[in-house]
């Protein structure tokens, strides 16, 4: 963990206050630091006794375009991201899988862009990073993986033809509801056409990996101290993850909301990526509430790296306080 000193901090609001009462045990990286730990690509931090790393992926350039958050313009998205002190270029999406190590076994926390199958020529570095934090692919023994978007499954294996496993000693946990909904061969056809392309690609890649693929319920452990929190309406499996060790708890948000400057700050702010918008609504604010009840720390697959901080009330949304 790194010493804090006031002039490190870089807290716009009075959540700041709230936040930095909640555990002074929290150790904020300052701006120098969240520099040197993005130009290695990963950053360490610990959960209690838990070992978590974010591995950085790279990020999207989302172009502007005036369908991706309904009832807002492209003006008033451009607001928020300057407001956030964003360029406001485009929409700037990264990607952070989690690898956790709760006791024996290294756990990854979804897989990323698989070296840029998706995301964009900036997406595809989670790989160099992981190699860069000392750890082998083979050395990964579990894989939980948060809903089927192409940016959280496509680094569980090499592009098509050649559909190579990229991690040969883990097991993959997947989300019921999530899993029986796009291997449905019936779903293609149901699906608007941009999303049929991820439907043929999972019912693809699935079959071959069938006997390492365990599928796992909400409101249970998955593997030892990793619970599985309903968080549907982003896909209909859409999974959060609870680790907790002693009284320090880390909230795995995955995609309950998109960067924090937009949909934090504004949690009705309804994307396009998600499916179901209402209840993605629902299941954001019922997360950040209980993210801000619990005091626990969040880690969001799209926030700024290294991805991971906490929530405050912030007027009618909520603020985002980096780690
Ligand atoms: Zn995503």
């Amino acid at each position: 963990m790194y010493e804090i000193t006031r002039r490190d901090l870089i807290l716009s609001s009075a959540a700041a206050g709230v936040v930095f009462g909640l555990n002074n045990r929290v150790a904020f990286l300052g701006v120098a630091h969240a520099q040197t730990a993005m130009e290695r690509g990963f950053h360490r931090y610990n959960v209690g006794s838990i070992e978590v790393t974010a591995l950085y992926d790279g990020v999207w350039e989302k172009a502007h375009d005036p369908g991706f958050i309904k009832d807002v313009t492209v003006d008033q998205t451009k607001a928020a991201l300057a407001a956030a002190g964003l360029s406001t270029d485009f929409v700037p999406v990264p990607f952070t899988p989690n690898l956790v190590k709760v006791g024996g076994p290294f756990v990854l926390i979804d897989t990323g862009t698989g070296g840029g199958q998706t995301g964009g020529p900036k997406a595809g570095t989670m790989m160099k990073h992981l190699a860069a934090a000392g750890v082998e692919p083979r050395a990964i023994n579990v894989i939980l993986i948060s809903h089927f978007h192409p940016d959280h499954i496509s680094g569980l294996m090499t592009r098509a033809p050649e559909n190579k496993v990229v991690f040969p000693n883990a097991e993959i946990y997947v989300p019921t509801v999530e899993y029986r909904f796009w291997t449905d061969p019936a779903v293609i056809e149901k699906l608007a056409e941009p999303r049929r392309a991820l439907a043929r690609r999972t019912q693809e890649m699935f079959p071959l990996m069938k006997e390492k693929v365990h599928q796992f319920e909400w409101d249970r452990e998955v593997v030892p101290g990793i619970r599985a929190i309903d968080a549907r309406g982003h896909t209909p499996g859409h999974t959060a993850f609870h680790l907790s060790s002693g009284t320090d708890q880390l909230i795995v948000l995955s995609d309950t909301t998109n960067i924090p400057a937009l949909f934090v700050k504004n949690p009705g702010w309804r994307a396009a990526v998600d499916q179901d918008a209402p209840v993605a609504e629902a299941s954001r604010r019922k997360l950040l509430d209980r993210a801000v009840a619990d005091k626990a720390m969040v880690a969001g697959y799209h926030f700024p790296f290294p991805a991971a901080g906490r929530i405050a009330k912030d007027g009618n949304g909520y603020a985002f306080v980096a780690v």
